[in-house]
């Protein structure tokens, strides 16, 4: 590790909040899967922004975007319409089952506009009774208060007491939890269609649908969380495609501007009315540099092929993967659709995670023992070899 590195991590340590436990890496360049840190070493990246830079680093696609949009007009207000901010909703409304978006600039954001407009909607629907959002244990959906409220995991609430009232636990992947819930206040069920930051927990088949009928027999609005999962990273340019269900409401965010700023929340029409004029807004909600952006970002998921290969190379990765689980007896599971993968292990990932780092390739531990995988979705077939590879060689040393 160069001086520099040192200076940059020293100086970090001196003027910053310490909220994020951080690599001791400082990286300066990327192109397509690889980042360099200031010495000049080059590492792959299995981490993606964690499921953000969908089209890898210094994507071309991105670049001409941000470039062109930079010089014609960077922000304006929400008191404007701007052509970029519209025609990415058309975007996505013309390739979803949705037929409203509100720009928003994170995914917590995006989440609370959808918490908002469920609230909104059953105030004006049914009288003041129902307010309550039933959510998931081990969920994610952020980090501000009602996003924290709504997200099932102790140890990232704990400290921020009280939180907001208006939310239920039940456990993931149970219809008969959530029905036991329902009550007179209850107003809508969010979920991850798959979890991520819970450790890439998929569904069982039938699942989402049954909730999805509950859903309809009581009344109650479905939300899914598709921030992580959404924008091509499963193979589908929307996670729940795969599960044949739709929901009421979707948040967007991560890979939606491939690393600019940007979350989405998409509704159907009914919900239309209940955020009309003066209800919900953002300052950058939408500017026209981040969605010209997002609009390249998504022609290209659309038009490229690139949905394609991620299937392709998350089938093949997943393969590789069950091919580590049967030589090693402390892998417990291989999960995950298209290119969000995990690999649960019977004992902490750290060291694995700090030995791939130590040959050049980046991946996360999540839940302290799922080893995750969420490289770009162009991650090429050979790349994903390396990482392998690399991990053959960490396990073996392990045993
Ligand atoms: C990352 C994430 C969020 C929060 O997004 P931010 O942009 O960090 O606010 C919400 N939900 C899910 C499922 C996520 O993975």
């Amino acid at each position: 590790m160069g001086e520099g590195s040192i200076s940059t991590i020293e100086q970090a340590d001196t003027y910053m909040f310490k909220t994020y436990s951080r690599f001791p890496i400082t990286l300066v360049r990327g192109e397509g899967c690889r980042v360099w840190d200031e010495d000049g070493k080059p590492y792959l990246d299995f981490v993606g922004g964690i499921a953000v830079c969908a089209l890898g680093h210094s994507s071309p696609v991105v670049t001409k975007a941000l470039e062109a949009q930079s010089r014609m007009l960077v922000h304006v207000s929400n008191l404007f319409y701007t052509k970029p901010q519209v025609e990415l909703a058309r975007l996505l409304v013309e390739n979803s089952f949705a037929d409203r978006v509100f720009f928003a600039n994170s995914g917590a954001e995006a989440n609370e506009a959808a918490i908002k407009l469920a609230r909104k909607w059953a105030r004006d629907t049914s009288g003041d009774g129902k307010y309550v959002v039933i959510c998931m244990d081990n969920s994610f959906h952020g980090r501000t208060m009602a996003t924290l409220s709504a997200t099932g995991q102790a140890k990232v609430r704990k400290g921020f007491d009280p939180l907001l009232s208006g939310f239920k636990f039940v456990p993931f992947n149970d219809v008969n939890a959530i029905e036991q819930a329902v009550d007179d206040v209850v107003c809508a069920v969010m979920i991850e269609p798959i979890q991520g930051e819970g450790g890439v927990v998929v569904p069982d088949s039938g699942y989402l649908q049954q909730v999805r009928k509950l859903c309809d027999e009581r009344g109650l609005l479905l939300i899914f969380d598709e921030v992580q999962v959404g924008m091509g990273r499963t193979g589908k340019l929307f996670a729940h495609e795969h599960f044949g269900v739709t929901p009421d409401i979707m948040t967007l965010a991560k890979a939606l501007g491939n690393g600019l700023p940007i979350g989405a929340m998409l509704a159907t029409e009914r919900l239309s009315d209940s955020f009309g004029p003066g209800t919900h807004a953002s300052t950058f909600g939408g500017t026209p540099l981040v969605t010209a952006v997002s609009i390249a970002v998504v022609r290209s998921l659309l038009e490229d092929g690139v949905l394609e290969h991620c299937r392709q190379m998350g089938d093949y990765f997943k393969k590789r993967l069950h091919g580590l689980r049967e030589k090693y007896p402390f892998i417990k599971e291989v999960r995950g659709t298209g290119l969000i993968l995990g690999l649960e292990l019977e004992r902490e990932g750290a060291e694995v995670v700090n030995s791939c780092l130590e040959q050049g390739f980046l991946i996360n531990c999540t839940q302290e023992r799922v080893l995750r995988f969420l490289p770009p979705l162009i991650v090429e077939q050979d790349e994903i070899d390396q990482l392998v590879d690399c991990l053959d060689g960490i396990f073996q040393r392990m045993e």
